[in-house]
């Protein structure tokens, strides 16, 4: 398939040619239609097979449709993989002014704080420190969230933020679309899947 045969909205289209994204990788292929359809999406993909464009854009359709506060949370195992997603969210959404803040361990608080108050409409995190912020940052509050992702989700249990990610899942709306992504489908994982996502359509590659 192509990308305009997914569904994607043109600046969307224009970004991903901008990107030199020839053609949907196979997660995205199957991904997208789906995730444009509004469902909940497990994915059982790791890292290459270009994932986090199957998590972003259909985020980046809908922000586009409905510009509203702080509109994504993604959860991720590192420091190193957030920015990734996040240089991806703003590669893809460039052209639609699209906002994105990293919240991390082992970076300044207030730096953070400050750049929470500029209202990002996404926010890329490690679980640790985004329960941090929502015990002790002012005014910050998941309460509007539209979307929930949690990528590498096997990597993320067995790095123990499993109680982070439970008080995090209490501070968001349980009306949200969430998305996991997991190389493996552990029974750890499986159980989150079950306490974080409804009726999720499953895709492989
Ligand atoms: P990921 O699996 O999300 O870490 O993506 C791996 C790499 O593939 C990233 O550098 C992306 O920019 C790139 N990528 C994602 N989708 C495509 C695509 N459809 N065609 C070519 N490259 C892509």
């Amino acid at each position: 398939p192509s990308f305009s045969s997914l569904g994607l909205i043109q600046p969307l289209l224009e970004a991903v040619e901008r990107l030199k994204y020839k053609t949907p990788t196979a997660i995205q292929a199957e991904a997208l239609p789906r995730a444009l359809e509004g469902r909940d999406i497990i994915g059982v993909a790791s890292t290459g097979s270009g994932k986090t464009a199957a998590f972003a854009l259909p985020i980046l359709q809908k922000l586009w449709e409905e510009p509203k506060g702080l509109f994504a949370c993604v959860l991720a195992p590192t420091r190193e993989l957030a920015y990734q997603i996040s240089q991806q969210f703003e590669a893809l959404g460039s052209a639609m002014g699209v906002r994105c803040t990293v919240l991390v361990g082992g970076m300044d608080m207030v730096a953070q704080s400050i750049a929470l108050a500029k209202k990002p409409h996404i926010v890329v995190a490690t679980p640790g420190r985004l329960k941090d912020h929502l015990e002790n940052t002012k005014g910050f509050s998941l309460r509007g969230l539209r979307f929930l992702v949690l990528d590498e989700a096997d990597r993320l249990l067995d790095m123990d933020f499993g109680p982070d990610i439970d008080a995090i899942l209490k501070a968001i709306p349980k009306e949200r679309i969430t998305y996991l992504f997991s190389a493996t489908m552990t029974t750890k994982v499986a159980k989150l899947q079950r306490a974080s996502l409804s009726n999720p359509v499953r895709v492989e590659v």
